[in-house]
Parts: C-alpha cells; structure tokens; sequence
C-alpha cells in the first residue's frame, strides 16, 4: 500500500463521511468544506476520497449513476435506493454469509463478498401525495 502524508482536509474529510449516512457525492462534501478550507477544490476532494479509498477508510459506491457516492461505513452492509429521491440508505439486515458459502460450494471456488441492493421508495417519498 502507497503511503501518504496525512493531511488535515482528508482528516475532516473522513470525519465528515463518517458522520452521516447520506452516502453523500463528492461535491456534497466540497461545499460542506469550502468555507473551512477556501484553497480546496472539487478536484483536491476526489483525490483525497480516492486515498481514503486506497487506504480502505471509505468505500466507493458504484450505483451505475452519474454521481459518484461515497460511504464511511466500511463494514458489509447492504444498500436501499429511493428511486424517487435518489436516497441511498443503509439497509439494517444482517450480510447473507450463507449464501457465498453456498456458491462457493457449488462452484468449487470462493467467493469474498457480494452485493445486494433494494430499489423502491423511500418513506419520505411515500408519504408525499401528488
Ligand atoms: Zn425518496
Ligand atoms: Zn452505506
């Protein structure tokens, strides 16, 4: 693993991603910093998740979107995606293990991981008439 200096915008930007579970983009993030770091731009940001990424602090969420999403989490956990809104919620059901066991068996290989993710709407949207 590449090492880096640590810098005190990926600290608070790491701080930050582990303070909401928004699974917010990364221009989410630049605005929410812009004011405490005025020499940091979009382009310092997407370098800074990308080292997080690196250093396996944050995880990448690819929902095949145009935005790039990013989580804090870094535990397995599965995804909920309002199809409305947009909102990407964290799903609060346990990691199905069993099932990569099963594949794994009937394969003859090993699986490492999976992903799962659940499209609908979300709560606020459904509550929302018209
Ligand atoms: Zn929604
Ligand atoms: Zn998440």
């Amino acid at each position: 693993m590449k090492r880096y200096r640590s810098s005190k915008q990926r600290k608070r930007i790491l701080a930050l991603l582990r303070s909401t579970n928004t699974h917010p983009t990364a221009s989410w993030i630049y605005d929410q910093l812009k004011g405490e770091f005025p020499a940091l731009s979009l382009g310092t940001v997407y370098r800074n998740l990308r080292i997080l990424q690196e250093q396996g602090e944050i995880t990448h969420l690819d929902f095949g979107s145009t935005f790039d999403r990013f989580d804090g989490r870094i535990e397995p956990h599965y995804h909920f995606i309002c199809e409305r809104c947009g909102n990407v919620l964290d799903v609060m059901l346990p990691v199905l293990r069993e099932i990569e066991r099963s594949f794994s068996d009937q394969m003859g290989g090993k699986v490492l991981r999976h992903r799962l993710e659940f499209f609908g709407i979300c709560q606020e949207c459904l509550g929302q008439k018209g």
